[in-house]
């Protein structure tokens, strides 16, 4: 069935020295990627560090974030084609933070996903509704909006190799988990969204992770839910030996 993924999000954190203390911190600590999939979302800066220490280990690789043309006179951007050819798996796209801070739209979100599968890479593609629109009742009509402007265009088996990442906007940073029920009920209406814009096949394979305060002291609880496929983590993922606890949850 769905492996299962752990991810780290390191955001705007750690530079290469930092990012090679934490490879040192793992080695020969995580899972087989059969079992676990283990993957570190870095800045840009460190992604050579990243790759390069990887290497030979089931730690998988993710940008934080990419443009979606290949080449050209678009200043401060970072080519898709060019994250190939260093060795990169993923891209993560549509972070609420990305999405907040820099006016990120689901059309954007959509051409990054398109650009990032023709180049041979997977994106993890984030949703996630705010209190506002928790509290209003809307979370899940938003959360089928957000998902179906992403995957426009998009064929069945590309989106049965990507990951979405449902992460409640409430949740991030703020130690304010969604309960395994509240985050279990969401990312089965993701699935259930999936399977009304493909099918029951793409539905299934799809892997679906929850993010927001996920650690080592919750993951279990949120891994045993039916639907979610793994986690997306911010703050417990930068320290070494809590990646390694998220990781060998099992
Ligand atoms: P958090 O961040 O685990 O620190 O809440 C999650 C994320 O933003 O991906």
């Amino acid at each position: 069935m769905r492996t299962p993924i752990m991810a780290g999000n390191w955001k705007m954190n750690k530079n290469p020295e930092e990012t090679q203390a934490f490879l040192d911190g793992v080695k020969g600590k995580l899972p087989e990627a059969s079992k676990v999939e283990t993957v570190i979302a870095a800045p840009a800066i460190d992604l050579t560090t990243l790759v390069a220490g990887a290497q030979g280990t089931p730690l998988k690789t993710a940008a934080e974030n990419c443009y979606f043309e290949n080449e050209g006179a678009f200043t401060g951007e970072t080519s898709p084609k060019a994250l190939k050819e260093m060795g990169l798996d993923y891209v993560v796209i549509g972070h609420s933070e990305r999405r907040g801070y820099f006016h990120e739209t689901d059309e954007d979100i959509n051409k990054k996903a398109k650009a990032i599968l023709a180049n041979g890479l997977l994106p993890i593609i984030c949703c996630g509704e705010s209190l506002e629109q928790r509290e209003a009742g809307q979370t899940n009509d938003w959360i089928a909006y957000q998902v179906a402007g992403a995957l426009v265009g998009l064929s069945a088996d590309d989106v049965k190799k990507s990951v979405i990442a449902y992460e409640p906007i409430w949740a991030i940073g703020t130690g304010k988990t969604a309960s395994a029920d509240q985050a279990q009920a969401v990312v089965a209406h993701v699935r259930a969204t999936v399977k009304k814009l493909y099918d029951a096949e793409t539905a299934d394979a799809v892997r679906i992770l929850y993010g927001g305060s996920v650690k080592p002291a919750n993951v279990k609880e949120l891994m045993a839910k039916e639907d979610i496929d793994g986690g997306l983590v911010g703050g417990a993922s930068m320290d070494p030996e809590s990646f390694i606890a998220l990781a060998n949850y099992q």
